[in-house]
């Protein structure tokens, strides 16, 4: 027989690939009473909680709203409302999450062109137009902004009018961006957008926000099938949480996960009081000192384009990659990640994201690894 008792989790300082560490404020807000889902104190919270992330993604996109589900439901939730069975789409991978946007998209029933380049570069617009060149039926290109696998940061500026020009929708994965890298949904033409709570937004796990733009709306209502999923289904979703679109109340779909909203809205409200703009001010700094720190190490960073967000360095020469990243833990209570696919066993990845991005935990990590690596 088991013994009930409560668990009382140790504190950690979340420096890996996420989550991210949760401040106070957006764990206190987790424990307020929990509402109905049709209450109208909750729609309210929802609603604010929206709108600030339509403020966060810097869009004017009515559908925007926290899918149930970490980011890979988000990512789900893209794919299988926008491709229909048959469709061909371009994916562009250079790393894990590229590479699952790959076979969520397959799964769909999408004829799925991969353009794969070495893991932790970055695609150019030339490499894009050249397979869009290849395949002029293409209906749909997608592409992560801020591969977590390797840290490589993808600019985006420019892509959304080559997509567009030849009539295909520009999806982008913002899971590791959002909230900690300039990101601009409007200006940079995006149709479709998905991320998580857990990384920049410092919140726990639990939601993934995403956001629709005209055309991609447009690609919905002309849709001949249903989308396989019930659940992510957006053509049901929207009429809970936009109102039904003219005004027609909200429509029970699933129980929205009211108190992982709390959190959301709290995280979100801290996010507008710093300012986005001083937040991802101060991703970058904090990148900038780490970085400064390692190379005065000797460490090397892998990608040649790096994120603030995620630092994905080499494994020093004769350093125990498991050894190290367990003393970091036991002995300084500090998580970071490890190389994920390809990347394991010679990659670390320290992720300053959120209320993570600190002076204070940017330099307790460099003494915690200058002292594990002595
Ligand atoms: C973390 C992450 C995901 C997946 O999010 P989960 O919350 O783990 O489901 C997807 N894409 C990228 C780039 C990520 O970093």
């Amino acid at each position: 027989m088991m013994n009930p008792k409560p668990y009382i989790p140790v504190e950690r300082i979340l420096l890996g690939p996420g989550p991210s560490p949760v401040p106070q404020r957006v764990l206190r807000a987790m424990a307020a009473p929990t509402l109905g889902h049709l209450d109208p104190d909750y729609l309210a919270i929802m609603d604010n909680t929206c709108e600030m992330l339509r403020q966060v993604f810097r869009t004017k996109n009515l559908l925007t709203f926290p899918v149930s589900g970490t980011g890979m439901a988000g990512m789900e939730c893209i794919a299988v409302n926008m491709i229909e069975p048959g469709d061909e789409v371009i994916v562009c991978v250079n790393g894990v999450f590229g590479t699952r946007m790959k076979d969520v998209m397959e799964r769909c029933g999408a004829i799925v062109h991969a353009i794969e380049i070495t893991w932790s570069d970055v695609f150019t617009l030339e490499q894009i137009k050249t397979v869009l060149d290849q395949h002029p039926k293409v209906k749909l290109v997608g592409i992560v902004h801020a591969e977590t696998s390797t840290g490589a940061h993808q600019p985006l500026e420019g892509l959304a009018e080559l997509v567009h020009g030849r009539g295909a929708l520009l999806v982008v994965d913002a899971v590791t961006s959002l909230g900690g890298h300039e990101l601009c949904v409007d200006d940079w033409g995006i149709d479709a957008i998905y991320s998580g709570t857990q990384k920049c937004l410092s919140c726990p796990p639990g939601l993934s926000p995403v956001s629709f733009g005209e055309r991609a709306l447009a690609r919905l209502d002309a849709r001949k099938s249903k989308p396989q999923s019930w659940y992510l289904d957006v053509s049901m979703l929207r009429k809970y949480y936009t109102d039904g679109g003219g005004g027609g109340g909200r429509v029970y779909h699933h129980t929205a996960p009211i108190n992982m909203t709390y959190a959301l809205h709290e995280a979100l409200v801290m996010v507008l009081e710093e300012g986005l703009d001083a937040r991802i001010a101060r991703h970058a700094t904090m990148h900038q000192r780490l970085r400064n720190g390692l190379e005065g190490m000797g460490i090397r960073y892998i990608p040649k384009r790096s994120l603030h967000s995620l630092n994905c360095i080499n494994i020093p020469a004769g350093a125990d990659d498991a050894g190290v990243r367990r003393r970091l833990l036991e002995e300084y209570g500090i998580e970071i990640g490890s190389g994920l696919g390809p990347m394991a066993g010679k990659a670390w990845r320290i992720g300053l994201m959120g209320h993570g991005a600190s002076i204070r935990n940017v330099d307790l990590v460099l003494a915690a690894l200058r002292e594990v690596l002595r």
